[in-house]
């Protein structure tokens, strides 16, 4: 099963845990031989219909959307912000049904990056940021590029080197973190218009959700060394995600 049918397929299990619940309040309601219907259990089924009903229309949306369908960027943003809002129970979904974490947070970054990709930007070069992690860097390397970007001595060793030819080419700024936290306060000092992150699945979501007042483009690392050691970027698709906010594309 790939990625996408796995998240739909999660979808699915939530709509049919709250179906469970609400044959489970009818049936506490019949077997007790109610004559009248409480009021506020008629509420609760109708809540759990309509959540039910969000649940499904949100699969479909999404594997819409994951299908490279056209569809219509605002319905792109309340799907979104209906996937956040599930993604804590998609989250225990996956712990129950054993699958990895991180395919269901690739699917939410891609939902993510789809809709940014649905709206136009034209934002000023110095107001696009670049940040990825420190794992970026070659473990060897004493540079503190975590300092200044520009402290890379462009070995060639690392892609470090490429992010700092694309902030001299577009005039973006650039960061390496040596944390989630310290890259969230990077973002809030330097107050960008349209940020870049890259970095593991994990901290995209985080990064993705946190820093919900600008546009955020998540670029998945490739980590061939394991995680956080040594890992690596498609500079070509970082390039891609800085000319569309300039609104090149
Ligand atoms: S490219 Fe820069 S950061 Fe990477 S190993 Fe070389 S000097 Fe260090």
């Amino acid at each position: 099963m790939n990625n996408e049918k796995k998240f739909i397929y999660l979808m699915g299990v939530i709509a049919i845990f709250f179906a469970l619940v609400y044959k489970l309040v009818n049936f506490v309601l019949y077997s007790k031989d109610m004559k009248l219907v409480n009021i506020s259990i008629t509420l609760l089924n109708i809540l759990i219909l309509m959540i039910i009903t969000i649940i499904i229309l949100s699969s479909i949306v999404s594997y819409i959307i994951l299908k490279n369908r056209k569809i219509n960027s605002n319905i792109m943003k309340i799907n979104l912000n209906i996937v956040n809002v599930m993604y804590p129970l998609v989250i225990v979904a996956t712990k129950i049904f054993g699958i990895p974490k991180n395919e269901i947070r690739s699917i939410y970054v891609i939902l993510n990056n789809k809709y940014i990709y649905s709206n136009k930007y034209n934002v000023k070069a110095e107001d696009i940021m670049l940040i990825t992690p420190h794992c970026i860097q070659k473990n060897f390397c004493k540079h503190k590029v975590t300092n200044d970007i520009e402290n890379c001595r462009r070995c060639g060793q690392c892609n470090v080197e490429d992010l700092v030819k694309l902030k001299q080419k577009y005039n973006v700024k650039a960061f390496v973190a040596t944390g989630g936290t310290l890259a969230r306060k990077i973002i809030i000092e330097n107050k960008p218009k349209a940020v870049i992150a890259i970095a593991c699945e994990r901290d995209l979501i985080s990064g993705i959700q946190d820093v919900s007042k600008f546009p955020v483009i998540g670029i998945l690392n490739k980590r061939p060394n394991g995680p956080c050691f040594n890992t690596e970027i498609d500079i070509e698709e970082v390039e891609e995600a800085i000319k569309f906010f300039l609104g090149g594309n």
